[in-house]
């Protein structure tokens, strides 16, 4: 893995110039502290404070109205199957457990076969759609692939469990009815990771083949917002503000976690995180990544073996469903 330039909550403030420099690198991002303002905030939250912490488990905002244990659940199933990469019986029984969970849904495979530096692969995004009365599609996307080049005791419980979690849950909110909002559209996307080192040709193949057959058939245009959410289960959860998603809707996600009083939760660190939300950008669908990659101390559990479950807790799970649907309610008011 490329050394982490994650920066430390400590040193925020002192590098808040680098935010001006751009990587693209695999979930590389640079940090810093959004403002002086919430700098202080994150010091004022240290152990060094003088006021006594809450415990752990003490709840800090409102009750999250999804239940986190079912969140944890799907997680927990997730990983039973063990390692997923591309190409492995492990994402082959993962398709079938998504696809088993979706039925009498309307589901879209796209499938084609991916040239990596590996040899050919065949990808697959799973598509589910729930229809809405108004004119325009949400999509809501995640990848459930696990990391191709790491070996087969690694697991992704975060790093792809997490975000094929929130979306069986969102399926689970949605079955059977017609929203009075938009259509929304749940989309486990594939081969997010690269084979073997992460550029731009090896990475993301999954959202670069459907934002090209989107683009072409017309469905682009009739995206209103792309969210994607990756990594979102830490138990200690700060989900960064990534610089490249779109500024009014990464706002938007922003005014959704404040709604429900879990904005502490978000946007204290921010930088540029290539994710599966660029190829929708490139092709000028309004987009934003919903992503936590300060995973452990330094980054240091992300695709490290130690991604497992004990290190996810079911409130972050259910703090990032929580707002993944306020932000749909706000998009399906605009
Ligand atoms: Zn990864």
């Amino acid at each position: 893995m490329i050394s982490s330039r994650l920066v430390s909550r400590a040193a925020a403030l002192l590098l808040i110039p680098l935010t001006i420099l751009a990587v693209a690198c695999s979930k590389e991002q640079q940090t810093a502290s959004a403002s002086s303002a919430e700098t202080k905030a994150v010091d004022a939250a240290s152990p060094a404070a003088t006021s006594t912490p809450p415990p752990p488990s003490a709840p800090t905002g409102p009750k999250p109205n999804i239940d986190g244990n079912h969140v944890m659940q799907y997680v927990k199933e997730v990983v039973a199957i063990g390692s997923r990469p591309v190409g492995s019986p492990g994402h082959a029984k993962l398709e079938q457990y998504i696809l088993s969970k979706l039925k009498g849904v309307d589901v879209e495979q796209d499938k084609f076969m991916a040239d990596t530096p590996a040899g050919k692969f065949q990808v697959n995004n799973i598509v589910a759609k729930f229809p809405g009365r108004k004119d325009g599609i949400i999509v809501v996307a995640g990848h459930y692939d696990t990391n191709y080049p790491l070996p087969k005791s690694y697991v992704g419980a975060n790093d792809g469990g997490s975000s094929t979690a929130l979306l069986l849950e969102l399926a689970d909110q949605f079955r059977g009815k017609v929203r009075d909002g938009y259509s929304v559209w749940l989309v486990w996307t594939d081969a997010e990771e690269a084979f073997v080192t992460w550029s731009d040709t090896d990475s993301l193949y999954g959202t670069r083949h459907l934002a090209q057959k989107w683009k072409q058939d017309g469905t682009a245009k009739k995206i209103k917002a792309f969210l994607l959410v990756d990594m979102i289960g830490d138990a200690d959860l700060d989900i960064q503000k990534e610089t490249a998603s779109t500024p009014w809707l990464s706002e938007l996600v922003y005014q959704a976690a404040s709604n429900l009083g879990y904005q502490s939760h978000f946007y204290q660190m921010q930088g540029r995180i290539d994710d599966d939300h660029v190829p929708f950008l490139k092709i000028g669908v309004p987009a934003v990544d919903i992503i936590d990659l300060d995973y452990g101390y330094n980054n240091v559990f992300h695709h490290s073996p130690q991604d497992t479950i004990d290190k996810l807790s079911p409130q972050s799970l259910a703090i990032a469903t929580d707002v993944v649907l306020e932000t749909i309610q706000l998009l399906d008011a605009r």
